[in-house]
């Protein structure tokens, strides 16, 4: 079997993982047709966009992408063109795995946790109204006609839409995710204490789903505060967390802190037919074009893409080459070594090498 798959290597350092995680893919043997589109900042300058279009209908064409992390400056009106490709698409689920590695330092053990992220609504709906523009001033005046509540006059606003519809497709997918992968619990992260209607919304939602799987998975639910204490304290606790989009994007940074970092941090944006794999991490753009960061978290969203496709295979061999490297600590990047200066830290691109290697050693 051939797949045709598309790649956006991204910015910073994208390019640089992208092409590791497609060498370490191709190196399992399955046979994958790669069709690279650019989005970003090389994107804007080529065609003065910076999610062309060619981009949005590649993945509908080969509806699996391989993607790269690309910048989304801070401020300035500017939409992130991650957020975009994810609503553009519908990928409501981000699926991030969290799960230590031997041989990857961290203060825990043992946690093998998986986050499911709802990707399209909340406070990253993207409908905002700039500090003193006309449209602030007429949402606050027509919020202010049935609300006793003070807003002051030269507050910026943003809207955090929680649908029931989305919260019950996503909640659905944990418990789907859960039942397909030998999982045993599933965990709703809100805040439904002071969001009464948004994350209450959500909370319902999520036990009534709940209730149609109560025979076959748990079902617990947390404050995002007290889960971000509970996860430093007893990660080993959890299994499979479904969250709205927010709360998601955070707690996943902080699972991939408790895992190692989030060089090591893979994940998947999933919808109905269609799916885009890319790291946890960003463009880190410091490191752009320094052949230094790590590629693990890449090649780990390569090993979901196999999965994905079928590929179980190739996906096991691939993370048990990526398990091998890590544990012998050797031909690793700098941030996997016990001291970051230690010069016998490797590149990206031999990182990559050395998984290779692993697999063909088999
Ligand atoms: P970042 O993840 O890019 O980097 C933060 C720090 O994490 C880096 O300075 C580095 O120390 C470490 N790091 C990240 N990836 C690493 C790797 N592979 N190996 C080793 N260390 C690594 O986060 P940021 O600096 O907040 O964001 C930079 C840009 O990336 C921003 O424009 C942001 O919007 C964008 N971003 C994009 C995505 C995406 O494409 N999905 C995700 C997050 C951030």
């Amino acid at each position: 079997m051939s797949y045709k798959v598309t790649l956006i290597p991204g910015d910073g350092i994208g390019p640089e993982v992208a092409l590791a995680a497609r060498r370490c893919v191709d190196a399992t043997g399955v046979s994958i047709e790669w069709e690279e589109v650019i989005a970003g900042a090389a994107a804007l300058k080529q065609f003065g966009d910076l999610l062309p279009k060619q981009v949005l209908d590649s993945v509908r064409r080969n509806k699996v992408a391989l993607k790269g992390p690309i910048v989304t400056p801070i401020g300035g009106g500017f939409r992130s063109v991650n957020v975009a490709i994810r609503q553009e698409l519908d990928l409501y689920a981000c699926v991030r795995p969290a799960k230590i590695y031997p041989g990857v330092r961290s203060s825990f053990k043992n946690i093998d946790l998986v986050i499911v992220r709802e990707n399209t609504e909340d406070l990253y709906a993207g409908i905002e109204f700039e500090a003193g523009s006309l449209s602030a001033k007429n949402v606050i005046a027509e919020i202010q006609k049935n609300n006793p509540k003070k807003i002051r006059p030269d507050s910026a606003i943003s809207i955090k839409p929680i649908s029931s519809f989305a919260s019950e497709r996503i909640v659905e997918f944990a418990f789907e995710y859960a039942l397909k992968n030998g999982r045993k619990k599933v965990t709703a992260v809100h805040k439904a204490n002071i969001m009464k209607y948004t994350d209450g919304l959500f909370l319902k939602t999520a036990r009534e789903v709940a209730a149609r799987y109560s025979e076959r998975i748990a079902f617990e639910d947390t404050i995002v505060d007290n889960m971000s204490m509970q996860l430093v304290q007893r990660p080993q606790n959890y299994d499979v967390l479904v969250l709205p989009n927010l709360y998601g994007d955070i707690i996943s940074d902080l699972c991939a802190g408790l895992v190692g970092g989030l060089g090591v941090a893979p994940g998947a944006n999933i919808g109905d037919g269609l799916a885009v794999f890319e790291a946890v991490h960003g463009s880190a753009p410091k490191y752009a074009g320094l052949n230094k960061v790590n590629p693990t978290a890449m090649i780990l969203s390569g090993v979901l893409m196999l999965r994905y496709l079928g590929e179980e295979s190739a996906a096991i061999r691939l993370e048990e080459a990526v398990k091998v490297v890590l544990a012998e600590g050797k031909s690793v990047t700098y941030d996997l070594k016990a001291d970051r200066n230690d010069p016998s830290a490797v590149g990206t691109s031999q990182m990559a090498d050395a998984i290779i290697k692993k697999l063909k050693d088999k």
